[in-house]
């Protein structure tokens, strides 16, 4: 799953490593990302989440990318162009996808449909009943399709019941940790650059509705990163910096783009490089958003470097 930029990391260099990793089948949610996306890896297949609309038409004709296919209206747009789709059902999340009436109904018919796949509501947590009255659904479903997918990342730690021939990953893959499962790595980190170091004297204040007071005489390092980064404005003192070699806290408010950590005692100059816990479900906890917002939230002026 490589939607929002591979959540967050960067899609093209995402399916890059992927398809030297063996993976073949990529997911997005819209042409606008397939576009954006360009050029596949040879042998790797495309599929857009959100069906095709008629505005999507003429975008989807001229990519190798296909649609999975999530309303009977869809079904017949896709239907006269003879080429392949992948099909949504939904069995209970209620979100998208084509019901079991209409495939009854007959939505699906003369449609050249590889994988056919429904989404786990409840994945993130194992006892909830809706996970195997989802499995049963999915497994009761006719025989339309080569492939069958019903896991996400959480649904692929359910056990191999819910694997099938394709499972769908995505925070998993990134360094989420999904619901009840423990030792996921992380496999990012967020490093910022000091662009100012500055004495202050006691009771000096800094930021941003003097939101901070030095209680001492103090030394403050000026990052170059913001909330338009994904560092969130409310975090605050809650984030964790490690710079010159020590955990310090951020002071004062959080700006656009800059923001400023302690580095009272730290030895450090301009140019130097701060790192950011990237313990995705702590980070998440700590800023109150869930772990796929902590990521897609990193921003777009982010060098993305892979090592
Ligand atoms: C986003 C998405 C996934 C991946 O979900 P994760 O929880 O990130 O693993 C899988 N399938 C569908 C249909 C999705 O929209």
């Amino acid at each position: 799953m490589v939607k929002a930029d591979g959540y967050g990391l960067g899609a093209r260099g995402v399916v890059a490593r992927l398809a030297a990793a063996g993976c073949r089948d990529f997911f997005l949610s819209s042409w606008a990302e397939a576009t954006a996306l360009g050029t596949l890896p040879d042998g790797a297949r495309l599929s857009v989440l959100h069906g095709v609309r008629a505005e999507d038409m003429e975008t989807a004709l001229a990519s190798s990318a296909r649609p999975v296919i999530a309303t009977p209206a869809q079904a017949m747009r896709w239907r006269p162009t003879g080429r392949p789709c992948d099909v949504m059902v939904d069995t209970g999340i209620n979100r998208l996808g084509l019901s079991l009436s209409d495939l009854t109904a007959g939505a699906l018919d003369g449609l050249c449909v590889d994988a056919i796949m429904s989404h786990l509501a409840c994945a993130d947590e194992p006892a909830h009943p809706l996970n195997a009255r989802q499995l049963e659904r999915f497994r009761a479903l006719p025989p339309i399709g080569a492939r069958r997918s019903l896991a996400n990342s959480a649904g692929a730690f359910l056990g191999l019941a819910f694997g099938f021939d394709l499972v769908r990953p995505g925070l998993a893959l990134y360094g989420g940790t999904p619901g009840a499962v423990s030792g996921v790595r992380p496999v990012a980190s967020l490093e910022a650059q000091v662009i100012q170091v500055r004495d202050l004297e006691r009771g000096e204040t800094v930021g941003y509705g003097a939101a901070f007071r030095a209680k001492d005489a103090m030394r403050l390092a000026v990052l170059n990163i913001g909330y338009a980064d994904g560092v969130p404005h409310a975090l605050g003192r809650a984030t964790a910096v490690t710079i010159g070699g020590r955990r310090r806290r951020v002071v004062g408010r959080v700006s656009m783009d800059q923001l400023c950590v302690d580095a009272t005692g730290v030895d450090v100059t301009e140019g130097d490089w701060a790192a950011f816990a990237m313990e995705i479900p702590r980070g998440a906890a700590r800023s109150w958003r869930s772990q796929y917002e902590v990521l897609t939230g990193l921003g777009a002026r982010l060098d993305r470097r892979w090592t």
